[in-house]
Parts: C-alpha cells; structure tokens; sequence
C-alpha cells in the first residue's frame, strides 16, 4: 500500500470564526491546484469547527481539531472531548505540539492518553514530536524522539498505528523561520521510520505518514517533499495564507 501524503494546516490561536469561515473557504476553492494524490486538512479552533465543517462538506479538505481531552465526559473544565469532536465533524486531531508540551504541561503520558481515546471514538492522531534545539545540540536528537515516538504509541495496536500521522517537528524551527535543511529533515525522519519498524515491523512503518513540521514555506516544500521519507507537511504560519498553504501541497 503507498503511503498517503498529508498537507494540514495548524491554524493555532488565529482567525475568528468569520475570519476562519473565509480562510477555509478559500482553502476549499484552491484545493483543486493541488495533486489528486495529496490529503490535504486544516485545523482550526474549537470554536470554529462546526462552521468550517459546513464550509467543507463535500470538498476534498479534511477537518482537523488542534488537541483534546482522553477522559470521555466530566468535570474537566476547558477540555473537549474526541465524541464532542466527532459530533463537529472533525476526522484528525493534533496531538502532543510542541506549543502543548512547553506552555502547557503535555507530557509523553498525556500524548499517549490522547492518542488511544482518538483512537478508540475514530480519530485520526496527527502526533507531533521533536527536539529542542538544546537537544539536538547535544546529540540527543534520534534519544527524543525515540523517547517522544515510544511514549506516544505504549499500548497502541498496529492497526490502530495505521490509521495515525507522525508529525517530526524541530522545536528550533517552529514559527523561527529557521527550516531544517533536507537533509537534517531526511536523517530524522528516516529513525523514526526505523523505530515505527521497531514498534510495528516495517509493513505498517511503510505505511505511516511522518510529516515535517517547521517553517514550511512553498520555496522550501519541494525540497523537503522530495525526501523519501518526508510524507507531508504540519504547516503553521504558512497556512494562514490559502495561496501558500496550497503552494506548499504543489510541492508534494
Ligand atoms: C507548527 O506549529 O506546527 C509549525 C510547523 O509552525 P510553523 O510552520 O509556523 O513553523
């Protein structure tokens, strides 16, 4: 089976919900330019997502959720649950951004929560690890994320593996401007590829998307797509912008 590309977008805490309707409307009538091959999602607030789902039925881009909350129901103020994103339409959900684990207390055992109650309500998990710039300094970088990728996936089945997206995401090049070069990118990526074939031997490795994230740009995209173990791209900046959100899928 050949693995499926995936372009999304992260919107994080931008656009209003008329501003996010807009935005994805124009993502939905630029989706076209982008090839047939290319899965292409956007992730907007929770508070945008039943008006963007509206404005994406029917079209060929998918909705995404930027985080949400393993326990089903309760007193769990400000959390969502996977069934209240369900019921808003939503089919990916982000989990574990590297905004999530320093601002916000997400560790390796929250990821792992979230990821099998995504799971278990038929949520797709887009998870995101990635070294610090600290880190990889050090030589730690392949340690991190053997240690981030394990801690996400304890206790998941490889069926269940099969349906997630692994996001590689360079701490030191979110929203810096600082891309990782193809290379670095590449030589990442392709260890996370052999710890999926630890994890799940190399059938399902094979068909696990890993996405860079980190300063993707439609200038850069090309390059980086063009690694063989590069399936896409977790877009933040640039997916603001329904031109470049769909030049960097061109990319693809
Ligand atoms: C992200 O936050 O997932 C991201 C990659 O951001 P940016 O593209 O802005 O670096």
């Amino acid at each position: 089976m050949a693995r499926r590309i995936v372009i999304a977008g992260n919107w994080k805490m931008n656009k209003t919900v008329s501003e996010a309707v807009e935005l994805a409307k124009a993502v939905v009538a630029k989706a076209g330019e982008a090839p047939a091959s290319v899965d292409l999602v956007i992730a907007p607030t929770f508070v945008c997502l039943t008006e963007v789902a509206k404005v994406l039925a029917g079209s060929r881009v998918s909705l995404a959720a930027q985080d949400l909350h393993w326990e089903e129901s309760g007193a769990f103020t400000g959390k969502i649950s996977a069934a209240m994103l369900v019921s808003a339409g939503v089919k990916y959900v982000i989990i574990g951004h590297s905004e999530q684990r320093q601002f916000f207390g997400e560790t390796d055992e929250t990821v792992n929560k979230k990821v099998k109650q995504a799971l278990k309500h038929g949520l797709l998990p887009i998870v995101c690890i990635g070294e610090l710039l600290a880190e990889r300094e050090a030589g730690q970088t392949d340690a991190i994320n053997e240690r981030q990728l394990k801690g996400a996936y304890a206790g998941v089945s490889a069926d269940d593996a099969k349906k997630s997206v692994v996001a590689y995401e360079p701490v030191w090049a979110i929203g810096t401007g600082k891309v990782a070069t193809t290379e670095q990118a590449q030589e990442a990526q392709a260890f996370i590829r052999k710890v999926l074939v630890d994890l799940y031997g190399s059938e399902v490795a094979e068909i696990i998307p890993i996405q860079y994230g980190g300063s993707m740009k439609p200038d850069n995209a090309q390059g980086l797509l063009a690694q063989k173990d590069i399936d896409g791209g977790l877009i933040g900046g640039a997916a603001l912008k329904a031109e470049d959100f769909i030049g960097i899928a061109k990319g693809a």
